[in-house]
């Protein structure tokens, strides 16, 4: 049985579809990662399995329990559904002990309170207020307070957006390992495509009130079924194409891949930095127009002769100046996912 089901779930404003027709299911002790672009619906999707907005249609159950379909809507507190937002949501002028066990039985809060803070590092804390913590201290007392009282699912949106980038990275895998060490169910909202492949055992892109794909990070990255999500996730570049009968012309040249489609139809191929190679060429087929340096790499912007832009990643130490000519071509590493209008024909 899931930890949470979501069925045909369906909510406008003012009669504006904000949610349409969103469906998944969540197993116990799983993260389902919820990837999308500001305004996508993901909040409202987080609010409706809380219970802060009553859905127009679908079900929601939670531990095989309905909380929500046409005739049900079982209040917030009663969801057994614990919540972790953006803006820390903890009581400024609440002890930290106070913000963890507000809510829970008096006679359990001093040994649940002890035993989350301990869990979450921040044993000795007990009386500090929360102007006295770090951004980061802060959001675990939120994350111990959403914990305390043994949700059956834990619902976190954009919980770190209002951290700097270097405490992101090391909450990130802070509290991805606090949620396994607990075996908690999660949906964790998030627009940053890493902190989704990062956190999620599962990932939904969302565009436009839907769910385009779930699964696993590594087959939602590497098999993009739309080229929406192809676009949102990693940097893509989509390079037109011609179906021949020796494999796909392309402004790189022949791609030795065999769609299963009638020679002569157009394509267009997901490319990322990584898939393409760059050898400097005075009668080459590309011109360097950009760099961007990141650190471990850089990541040049290649013109072909048709306008056509691709991306290659290139080893920090190789130092190729804007303006140089280079030879451009794919690498053979793996089948570059190849579309037809907006739907991939070869994933
Ligand atoms: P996300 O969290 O993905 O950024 P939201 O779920 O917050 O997206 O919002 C999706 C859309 O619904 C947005 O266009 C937003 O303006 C609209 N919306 C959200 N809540 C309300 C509301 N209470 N009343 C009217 N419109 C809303
Ligand atoms: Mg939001």
């Amino acid at each position: 049985m899931p930890a949470l089901l979501c069925q045909n779930l369906t909510k406008s404003f003012a009669n504006q579809p904000v949610v349409r027709g969103v469906s998944f299911t969540v197993q116990p002790g799983d993260i389902l990662a919820l990837l999308g672009p500001s305004g996508c619906g993901k909040t409202t999707t987080l609010r409706l399995i809380a219970g802060f907005e009553q859905a127009d249609s679908g079900l929601i159950e939670i531990d095989g329990d309905v909380v929500a379909d046409g005739r049900t809507h079982i209040p917030p507190e009663k969801r057994r559904a614990g919540i972790v937002f953006q803006d820390y949501a903890i009581f400024p002028h609440l002890s930290v002990a106070d913000n963890v066990g507000f809510g829970l039985p008096r006679r359990e809060r001093p040994s649940r309170v002890a035993e989350m803070l301990e869990f979450v590092g921040l044993a000795g804390m007990e009386e500090r207020m929360p102007h006295e913590l770090s951004g980061g201290q802060q959001q675990r007392v939120a994350l111990a307070r959403a914990l305390a009282p043994d949700p059956a699912v834990l619902l976190l949106d954009e919980p770190f957006s209002n951290l700097d980038a270097a405490l992101r990275l090391e909450m990130r895998q802070e509290v991805r390992h606090l949620l396994k060490a607990s075996h908690t169910t999660a949906v964790f909202v998030t627009h940053d495509q890493e902190e989704a492949l990062f956190m999620g055992d599962q990932v939904a892109v969302m565009n436009d009130g839907r769910i385009e794909q779930l699964g696993t990070p590594e087959a939602t990255f590497h098999r993009p079924r739309t080229r929406f999500v192809a676009d949102f996730l990693g940097n893509t570049d989509f390079v037109p194409g011609t179906v021949t009968a020796d494999g796909i012309e392309t402004p790189l040249g022949l791609l030795p891949q065999h769609p299963n489609l009638p020679p002569g139809t157009a394509v267009t191929i997901a490319s990322r930095p990584d898939d393409v190679i760059l050898t400097p060429d005075e009668k080459g087929n590309g011109r360097i127009v950009s760099r961007r340096f990141i650190g471990i790499a850089f990541i040049s912007g290649v013109a072909l002769a048709d306008g056509t832009i691709v991306h290659s990643w290139q080893s920090h130490m190789t130092n190729l100046a804007q303006g140089t000519a280079v030879h451009v071509r794919f690498g053979d590493e793996h089948d570059l996912v190849v579309f037809v209008g907006d739907t991939a024909v070869n994933v």
